[in-house]
């Protein structure tokens, strides 16, 4: 044949400036399409000759990447079937396509949707190449070897050349701003991130060894692949020793992993892969050991959002699908059909697995759960799918360290946790060191307490009092035992008003300051044998505030102060003193006082209500004045009385200094106090 020149069939006039201005980030990826490449011709010829198509040797099958730093080239070589003239007429120099820069322009981010599109996998070689060389021995009885030349023009030509062995050696002339793939180790950590679970061996180097204190090149030829990782196997062929094995092989100087799920589908998709449950020690590691995607063993990226559901962003592994398109843009993948039947049929296989697991091994999955469990919510509050295939096997833990599951939790507690209303109560602890006595009060009522210190509890919790009947979840400290889980029959304080106003201005007189802290007193009657004064904390409030912080948007909430409920006991013999000694000597002091305060308020009133057309004169304005001011003094006064008296009674600051106590509250100079004030009373 003679030299035959000609012009690749492209309507864009030069589509070599354009691949390589779009695609410059993705640049390294020319490697992984090559080689590919390399790896379908060889994969199609080993077809072929099964099918008795091909009938001659086969020979060493392999894809060898080689560089060449003084000729200033990188060769990726193959033994597959080769192309003949025709052939690279046909496949390589007809590039065909319509509409080509709009779609460029469109895509111009992502290199895979461009490359998948067009079938540009080869033409990527420009992205890095000022030159490129096919030399080609096809497979067919009485094949003549061809090279075919192109320098980035659309001009390319092609000849008859001498060439011994069958297959294709592509030869790249690495242009100046692309040196770095002339560097072996370069290569090795494209290979390695790209062709690492190819099913050709790929050979690139030479295997090292450690010689006259340094490390040089063995005359070995380095395979970089191993052709058949575990996902490619069928599950029983497989120990778990295995499926270790393969996750550190994947992810290097990781722990043990807690589960995994192997995955194979061949109908109405395609997908085989191996997610794992890893042990999570920190986010740092959640966020750079990602599930990798694959196509037919060659890696295509580790970003999968979309394809697998958010929550299991948390999973380690591979997946394998010829059927994910790839060459389309992330939103686009998201509407896509059968990636939605994809991540719909993940989401049940794992759930499915972890089920498995939970009736085959419950001692496993509960040794497992504290390290799962983040995973498991994670999945529940996101993934309605997940949360009703969940609900069979989430697991709740109590203060006790024992698991239930939420059918067997709710028949422990139902019978001793149902309100008045017939409502069951879940009694939970965030920090059982910190809210101990409250637990212990519970435990020893003969309640059960969940610990729920994990970090998406709060919102888990209003999950599950959505989707549990007559449920409720309560914190142990968010209110007083009784009230926690009240019965019918509480005994609630009898009180005046304006003695019950009187005694909550006296204890209210003697809190200390509290930081981002604000307290509301209130009386109830509890057992004599139990504390003065209690601090309960609401549960309302805590849970906006505890989600807000989780939340940006709602930032309003976590600004409030801590909204604590100071609680007397009126019962306990020692506030009993303190309430009858404010009532005989304090009392009368106040009666007075709070006399003269409502009749100037109720003249107040009358001036208002006798105003003619809601119009009040200036005498008016004068007069409410003045009275404003008479009444102010008198609240001054009765609030001076209140606090002489508290000063006298130091058993007030104790009781309530006792509460902050077991409640972490009190700190600096007036726990000092406090423990001056323990040694007097002594
Ligand atoms: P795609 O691989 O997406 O079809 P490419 O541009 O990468 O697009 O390749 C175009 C065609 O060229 C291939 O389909 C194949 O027929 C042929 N080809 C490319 N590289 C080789 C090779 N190393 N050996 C044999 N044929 C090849």
């Amino acid at each position: 044949m003679s030299t035959k020149k000609g012009s690749i069939g492209v309507t864009t006039e030069n589509i070599f400036p354009v691949i390589k201005k779009f695609l410059y980030s993705d640049q390294e990826i020319f490697l992984r399409e090559l080689v590919s490449n390399a790896i379908d011709a060889t994969q199609k010829l080993k077809t072929l000759s099964s099918f008795g198509e091909y009938k001659g040797e086969l020979g060493e099958m392999n894809v060898k990447v080689t560089v060449d730093p003084a000729a200033g080239t990188l060769t990726v070589s193959d033994h597959g079937i080769g192309m003949t003239a025709e052939d690279i007429e046909k496949y390589i120099n007809q590039i065909a396509f319509s509409g080509a820069e709009e779609f460029l322009e469109k895509y111009k981010d992502n290199a895979n949707a461009i490359i998948g599109h067009f079938g540009l996998g080869f033409y990527s070689a420009f992205m890095v190449a000022k030159k490129v060389e096919i030399r080609s021995l096809s497979y067919k009885d009485g094949a003549v070897a061809v090279k075919w030349e192109c320098d980035g023009s659309p001009e390319y030509s092609m000849d008859t050349i001498e060439k011994a062995e069958r297959g294709t050696d592509i030869i790249l002339y690495i242009d100046d701003e692309s040196k770095k793939f002339l560097e072996q180790s370069e290569i090795d950590s494209l290979l390695k991130k790209y062709c690492r679970f190819l099913p050709v061996p790929v050979i690139s180097g030479f295997e090292q060894e450690w010689k006259d204190n340094k490390m040089v090149d063995t005359d070995k030829p380095k395979v970089i692949n191993n052709t058949e990782p575990a996902w490619t196997k069928k599950p029983a062929e497989l120990t778990d020793e295995d499926y270790r094995n393969f996750y550190h092989e994947l992810y290097p100087g990781q722990e043990d992993p807690l589960f995994w799920i192997h995955l194979n589908v061949d109908y109405p998709f395609n997908l085989t892969g191996i997610l794992f449950f890893p042990k999570i020690k920190n986010n740092f590691e959640v966020t750079k050991n990602r599930i990798q995607l694959y196509c037919n063993q060659v890696y295509v990226t580790d970003s999968v959002e979309g394809v697998v559901p958010e929550f299991m962003m948390l999973l380690q592994g591979v997946i394998d699908s010829p059927d994910i398109p790839l060459n389309v843009s992330r939103s686009y993948l998201q509407s896509d059909t059968a990636v939605k039947k994809i991540s719909g049929y993940i989401t049940k296989k794992v759930a499915s697995r972890l089920e498995e697991i939970f009736k085959n091994d419950r001692e496993d999955f509960e040794k497992k759960w504290d390290d799962i469990r983040i995973f498991i919510e994670y999945g529940m509050l996101t993934d309605e799918k997940f949360c009703d295939a969940a609900m069979k096997f989430v697991l709740l833990k109590d203060t006790e360290g024992k698991y239930f599951t939420l059918e067997q939790y709710r028949t422990l507690i139902e019978s001793a946790q149902t309100d008045k209303d017939g409502n069951i109560v879940y009694l939970y602890t965030t920090d059982p060191v910190a809210q101990y006595s409250y637990i212990k009060t519970a435990t020893d009522r003969g309640y059960d307490v969940l610990l729920m210190d994990g970090q998406l509890d709060s919102h888990f919790i209003g999950l599950l009092e959505t989707k549990l009947e007559k449920s409720r979840f309560v914190r142990v400290d968010s209110d007083i035992i009784d009230n926690l889980i009240p019965s019918s029959d509480r005994k609630t304080v009898e009180m005046p008003s304006d003695k019950r106003e009187m005694l909550a201005s006296l204890f209210r007189s003697q809190l200390p300051k509290v930081d981002k802290a604000e307290f509301i007193v209130s009386f109830e009657a509890l057992s004599p044998e139990a504390n003065p004064v209690l601090i309960t904390q609401s549960e309302y409030m805590r849970r906006m505030k505890e989600m807000a912080a989780m939340q940006p948007g709602m930032s309003f909430y976590s600004e409030l102060p801590d909204s604590y409920n100071l609680i007397v006991n009126t019962e306990q013999p020692a506030i009993k003193k303190i309430i009858e000694s404010a009532d005989t000597s304090l009392m009368p002091k106040i009666v007075p006082l709070n006399a003269i305060i409502k009749e100037n308020n109720d003249k107040i009133s009358a001036i208002r209500s006798g105003a003619k057309d809601g119009k009040l004169s200036d005498e008016d304005n004068n007069q409410i004045k003045n009275l404003e001011e008479t009444v102010t003094h008198n609240r001054h006064e009765s609030e001076k009385e209140i606090k002489a008296f508290g000063e006298t009674e130091p058993l007030i600051k104790q009781t309530i200094d006792l509460a902050l106590l077991a409640n972490g509250l009190l700190k600096g100079s007036e726990l000092s106090e406090f423990i001056t004030r323990s040694v007097s009373l002594l």
